[in-house]
């Protein structure tokens, strides 16, 4: 079994209990209560460290009523890891009490894609029988409760055909510079609208695409589930597999926040006690990018979009934890949309929607609807048309608090808007 061999009391001692973090806190937010802040956790980690907490019931409970959302990171002057001390705790408490069936079958999915395609194909076929579609957001919803998902709850629909199953390996549009594409899963088997996107701005840029058919999930959902096995072995073929392609590529373009974020932060994390793997994941970190980041930065996108019309659409953009703490990229998607949709703020774009990772969707599902409904009533008050945002998950959450609060307002990936914008229509 992977261990990190990590020491939560040198770290918890290192908190000066300044108590900044607490009011940024997702879960504190929701409940305020000092055992779920950050401070706490890092006390309680500390306890358990030095062999006065036991990991019974209540404590695993604590730990996992975390979002891992890195607010707390992001201000702590000392940027105390907490978010991290907790993903390896839930290794610890992985190891004492299991992982629950249903996620163990998740995770095997997402290390075998041959598998997950039938998987999906099956879905597709069969979704009428256990779901029914929403009038207002995009999705399909639980006509009954069953493991993971509560009954009346918004999921993304599965397509009939996964964007890496739709294209060809290499996509020629006539130009000098090449990138592959990353795509997560939840793009890859539902939002595959994203990836139809991105390829049609690659085209409009001449910038040609390359497809790596053999990738598999980035870990991000086993790593926040203490699945640490499964997690580096999907790490490792990654980048086995990114080493046969990386010096004939100019990036790799990932359009999901939590699976870039994952890739350039968490990968050598994990790693972090393997020299030779932590030097191979830096190769390839230097050229991954979220896609609006390279976009922005590195293409002329921003001045072909200015010589597209105004859409007639506003836009409120909500900032994914793991791109603007993570990653530093907020202004990026903004500067790219702004140039065709009015960009109307909500009053804090910054907060986490919620998402949280398997465990709070599945097990803790309340404590994400209590920090949807906010966010859901934020976005309601600016009253654009579309809500945007480069991540699944937040689209997940987002989608489903909307949904729950009957806002109107729609939600759209930010390369899905470019796309519209470049193709002159409206969706
Ligand atoms: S990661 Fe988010 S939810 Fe977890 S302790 Fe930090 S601020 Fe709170
Ligand atoms: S901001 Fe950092 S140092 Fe201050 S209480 Fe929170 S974890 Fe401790």
């Amino acid at each position: 079994m992977k261990e990190l061999n990590f020491n939560y009391e040198e770290i918890s001692k290192d908190c000066i209990k300044c108590g900044k973090c607490i009011p940024t806190c997702t879960i504190h937010q929701i409940n305020p209560d000092e055992t779920t802040s950050p401070r706490g956790f890092l006390h309680l980690l500390g306890a358990y460290n030095n062999g006065n907490l036991e990991l019974d019931k209540e404590v695993k409970d604590i730990f996992e009523s975390c979002f891992l959302c890195t607010n707390c990171t992001d201000v702590c002057p000392g940027s105390l890891p907490t978010d991290f001390m907790i993903e390896n705790v839930r290794a610890d408490i992985a190891k004492k009490y299991g992982i629950a069936w249903y996620k163990k079958a998740f995770f095997t999915l997402l290390k075998n894609r041959k598998l997950m395609d039938f998987m999906a194909k099956l879905g597709y076929v069969f979704k009428s029988c256990g779901f029914s579609s929403s009038k207002t957001q995009e999705g399909m919803i639980a006509r009954f409760g069953i493991p993971m998902i509560k009954k009346g709850r918004l999921l993304p629909s599965v397509k009939s055909k996964s964007f890496l199953n739709t294209y060809p390996e290499n996509m020629d549009f006539n130009g000098e510079r090449k990138v592959a594409i990353f795509i997560g899963c939840m793009a890859n088997y539902s939002y595959t609208g994203v990836g139809d996107s991105l390829l049609y701005i690659l085209k409009k840029l001449q910038i040609n695409a390359f497809i790596p058919k053999e990738q598999v999930c980035c870990g991000a959902p086993a790593f926040f589930t203490g699945d640490l096995e499964t997690t580096e072995e999907l790490i490792k073929r990654n980048i086995d597999y990114f080493e046969t392609f990386i010096d004939d590529i100019e990036a790799i373009l990932i359009p999901e926040a939590t699976c870039s974020s994952m890739v350039i932060h968490d990968w050598k994390r994990v790693l972090r006690d393997e020299p030779q793997w932590l030097e191979r994941v830096d190769k390839i970190v230097k050229k991954t990018f979220i896609s609006t980041e390279w976009l922005d930065k590195y293409t002329d996108l921003d001045k072909l979009l200015e010589k597209h019309k105004a859409q007639n659409s506003s836009v409120t953009y909500h900032d994914p934890c793991h791109s603007r703490k993570t990653q530093g990229v907020w202004k990026e998607p903004r500067n790219l949309i702004s140039k065709n949709y009015a960009l109307k703020d909500m009053s804090d774009p910054n907060r986490c929607c919620g998402f949280g990772g398997v465990t709070i969707q599945s097990e803790k599902a309340h404590l994400s609807e209590m920090a949807g409904k906010p966010k859901a009533e934020m976005i309601r008050d600016t009253e654009a048309d579309y809500v945007s945002a480069e991540c699944s998950a937040c689209r997940v959450q987002l989608s489903n608090a909307l949904h729950e609060e009957k806002v109107e307002t729609k939600f759209i990936h930010p390369v899905e808007l470019i796309a519209q914008s470049l193709r002159g229509k409206e969706k």
